[in-house]
């Protein structure tokens, strides 16, 4: 069910509190440039901040300084946000593989990924003709959402 004017910069916040716990540890740098409102679903929208902060915060796990950045903003036709961290890059063989469902590294020792977060984001942000795209590099790794602000 989709409803009208969500304000995705608040969806993020929501994100940002439900992950309070797992952010204790990191940095959050917040550079957000407003977004004009968008003809959404607000819990969707909160689902997709959720799993791709959540990824980095496990991406983190083992780094000193840890670091996650969320920044924003729009053109002429379109609005965008990234999320990024600073944790081990994806190596390359994997990068396209992460969007397939139950694709997940995280199943040693305790841990247990279902490895369905990506596609399920990947399916929401193509549902309002948007596109999902990640960068790796040693700097860290980076998930760029990019929606049109008009759509069907
Ligand atoms: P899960 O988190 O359950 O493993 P996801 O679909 O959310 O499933 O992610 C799939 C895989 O993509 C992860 O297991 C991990 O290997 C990789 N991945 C996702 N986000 C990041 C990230 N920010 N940094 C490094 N690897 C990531
Ligand atoms: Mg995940």
């Amino acid at each position: 069910e989709r409803r009208l004017d969500v304000q995705l910069l608040e969806t993020i916040e929501q994100a940002l509190t439900l992950l309070q716990s797992p952010l204790r540890r990191i940095n959050l740098q917040l550079a957000l440039q407003p977004l004009p409102p968008l003809s959404a679903n607000e819990t969707e929208w909160v689902q997709i901040w959720v799993n791709l902060i959540k990824n980095g915060c496990d991406a983190l796990a083992q780094t000193q300084a840890p670091t996650i950045w969320i920044r924003s903003g729009q053109d002429e036709a379109s609005l965008w946000v990234v999320i990024g961290n600073n944790g081990p890059p994806i190596p390359e063989g994997l990068l396209l593989r992460i969007f397939e469902p139950h694709f997940t590294t995280k199943r040693q020792g305790r841990r247990f990924g279902l490895g369905l977060g990506l596609a399920i984001v990947k399916g929401l942000v193509e549902s309002y003709g948007g596109k999902l795209a990640v960068t790796s590099q040693p700097a860290g790794t980076e998930f760029t959402i990019r929606i049109p602000k008009h759509h069907g």
